[in-house]
Order: C-alpha cells, then sequence, then structure tokens
C-alpha cells in the first residue's frame, strides 16, 4: 500500500471519529428530562453513550499514533513483537498496531 493512501485513510478515519466523539459529547451535555422515570431511561442511556464516547475516544487515539507510526516509518510492523502485520489485515483495519498473532 502507499504510503500517501494509508496517510490519507488515516486522516479521514480521525476526522470520523473526531465527529462522532462530538456527537455523542453533544448528546451528553443535553438537558435532562423533568420526571423521575424519564431521567432513569436518560441515565441508562447516558452510560450507553458514555461507553460509544470512549470506544469513539480509543479509535481517535489507535488512528493517531497509527500516523506516528507512519511519520516514524514503523507503519505495518507489530507494535509487539516487531513483524509485519499482514497487508489484508492493514487494508481492512488500517490502524491495527497488533498482528494477527499478538491480537489474538
Ligand atoms: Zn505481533
Amino acid at each position: 500500500m502507499i504510503t500517501a493512501e494509508v496517510r490519507t485513510r488515516l486522516n479521514s478515519l480521525a476526522y470520523e471519529y473526531n465527529v462522532r466523539a462530538a456527537a455523542i459529547e453533544r448528546d451528553l451535555s443535553r438537558e435532562h428530562a423533568q420526571s423521575f422515570s424519564e431521567q432513569a431511561t436518560e441515565r441508562q442511556n447516558d452510560m450507553v453513550l458514555q461507553g460509544l464516547l470512549a470506544d469513539a475516544r480509543a479509535s481517535v487515539k489507535q488512528v493517531q499514533q497509527a500516523i506516528e507510526r507512519l511519520n516514524n516509518d514503523t507503519y505495518g510492523e507489530c507494535t509487539q513483537c516487531g513483524e509485519m502485520i499482514n497487508p489484508e489485515r492493514l487494508a481492512a483495519l488500517p490502524a491495527a498496531a497488533l498482528c494477527i498473532n499478538c491480537a489474538d
């Protein structure tokens, strides 16, 4: 895979995850309902949203680290064992930091 292509993909992934995180943050900061039962439902929804927000932030971080590896010429190397990550795996998961063996 060409580095410029990977960089473009990683940049757009970072953008997507940032947009997603911002949207979830907006949802979480909305006004709360008056009634107790509605508030209980909202709290449950908020817990789900907190989980999604954590996922989105973790994904942003993962993509940023992949961009750093690209800058350091270590992109495509497993961060655990140093072996090259399978190109098909990288094509499917451009921010993958681990080879299939270490990811298991
Ligand atoms: Zn590995």
